[in-house]
């Protein structure tokens, strides 16, 4: 989904933007004639590797996602908010989806497997 950022509206409205197999749904609302902020939750699933045994696990997501949507360059650095800076005036919900999931992908994980195992080795010794 995407959607050009001076028709935000200035009250919140409801979005939802399926992705590949994951879902953003919430709402968006402009806060300033420059930033929109956005309340929404990531759910779905999503393949990750294990850092382990580099086995694929499908991983359910359910994640509170706020965020900022900055009309181009975002001055204000001592903002605590994910701050996302918008290039063309074009905000893409698919893009957004798909840069959180790339960080998802990135993240350590160590499959159910290798977690079992690392349970026996603790007991054992
Ligand atoms: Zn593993």
């Amino acid at each position: 989904m995407k959607i050009e950022f001076r028709k935000v509206p200035t009250t919140p409205k409801e979005f939802t933007n399926n992705f590949a197999s994951v879902k953003l749904e919430g709402s968006f609302c402009k806060i300033s004639p420059t930033l929109i902020k956005v309340d929404a939750q990531l759910t779905g699933e999503t393949p990750v590797l294990c850092i382990r045994c580099g086995e694929e696990e499908n991983i359910n997501l359910d994640e509170k996602l706020d965020f900022l949507l900055s009309d181009g360059m975002f001055k204000d650095n001592e903002s605590e908010d994910l701050v996302i800076e918008i290039e063309n005036g074009i905000i893409d919900f698919d893009e957004i989806c798909e840069s959180e999931l790339s960080s998802i992908e990135s993240d350590y994980h160590i499959c159910k497997n290798c977690l079992d195992d690392n349970i026996k080795i603790e007991k054992e010794f």
